[in-house]
């Protein structure tokens, strides 16, 4: 089908943004800007891929960079797998491939967290190897132009949009056709308000033409929400307080944090000083303890998180609790997350 990806180069032609990632042809470039924004808007993602580029300009020096220096750069981005995978994938290429990003889609997939999207991403994008990118926008702009209705998340969704988009991928120019496709998702067709008066395939839209743009593409499953109750305690011994890292495979894995009592519900503070955790931290000790908030609602995308904040006074200074124990201007040399990061800027 010349005629879409004609129609498309031209539209991209007229109407590309001038994104710090497309200055320069570097794989390395490509992967962390798809990275950052697998889940991060543009206007957000500019500034955290120009922070991440200056710190650590190429693979070598995000190898030879310490974990927690990479997630602190990462710090408010959220999806902190990424900054982890992105952290052992850069050791990857260094130690299996001498330092080289690999150049072939098979070793491209073989770095960890890269998925089949990016895999094509980086191929098609750094090495005009002939793969088509699919990502939300794709999936939306080609169930619309072609009146697709087979859900997105199921595999024969998959499989239908990979067979359309490499069936329609410009072979002599991949890299072209995938940044214009995603382009074009991006900013004329959006998920509301698509801007179909002035749209080239207007003409030839199926969703346009049967008035379906609202619901495609189409989705089989819902996203069920958890709700999840954080006790956080700011526990304050002179001019210290303490923090813990998270260390268990959940959200926020290896940023830090204030200690953490999780109930699975809201509880007052008489509830929670009878909590068995909380007396196995503190029985014996004499503690004044206040709620520093109300409760606070943070959302995420699988979890709603029902937080509340409370102070712990501790007068002994002899005493020896199982966290890391810092003062106030060091908590800045560690990565915690933004609703930590929130919490402590507030107070200070
Ligand atoms: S006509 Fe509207 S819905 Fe169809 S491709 Fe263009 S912008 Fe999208």
């Amino acid at each position: 089908m010349p005629k879409f990806h004609k129609i498309l180069t031209v539209w991209y032609q007229q109407n590309k943004r001038d994104l710090p990632w497309r200055t320069k042809n570097d794989p390395y470039w490509v992967w962390v800007s798809e990275i950052i924004l697998q889940q991060t808007r543009v206007d957000q993602g500019t500034a955290y891929f120009l922070r991440f580029i200056d710190r650590f300009p190429d693979v070598n020096a995000l190898a030879s960079a310490p974990e927690n220096e990479v997630l602190k750069v990462w710090q408010g981005l959220g999806y902190y797998s990424r900054a982890r995978n992105m952290h052992i994938a850069a050791r990857q290429i260094v130690n299996e491939f001498n330092g080289f990003f690999p150049d072939t889609i098979i070793n491209i997939e073989k770095l960890k967290g890269i998925g089949s999207y990016t895999a094509a991403a980086i191929a098609s994008i750094a090495f005009g190897l002939p793969y088509a990118v699919i990502d939300g926008n794709v999936y939306r702009v080609l169930s619309r132009v072609f009146g697709i209705e087979t859900p997105i998340d199921t595999s024969t969704g998959k499989r239908e949009f990979s067979e359309l988009a490499n069936l329609l991928l410009d072979r002599q120019n991949p890299a072209v056709f995938n940044e214009a496709l995603m382009e074009f998702g991006a900013l004329q067709c959006t998920p509301q308000n698509p801007d179909c008066n002035r749209c080239p395939f207007q003409d030839q839209c199926i969703a346009f033409t049967k008035n379906t743009i609202a619901i495609l593409p189409v989705k089989s499953k819902k996203t069920k929400v958890k709700n999840r109750f954080f006790n956080y305690l700011f526990i304050s011994q002179q001019e210290y307080f303490y923090i813990e890292k998270r260390e268990e495979n959940d959200i926020w894995r290896n940023l830090y944090q204030l200690p953490l009592i999780e109930s699975t519900r809201a509880l007052t503070i008489v509830e929670l000083i009878t909590d068995k955790q909380f007396k196995s931290f503190f029985e014996g000790l004499e503690v004044v303890i206040h709620s520093l908030s109300p409760e606070i609602i943070h959302i995420l995308t699988h979890q709603r998180l029902h937080v509340q904040f409370l102070k712990i006074t501790i007068p002994e200074s002899e005493i020896s609790l199982p966290w890391l124990k810092v003062l106030p201007e060091e908590i800045h040399d560690y990565p915690v997350p933004k609703l930590i990061d929130n919490f402590l800027s507030r107070k200070a």
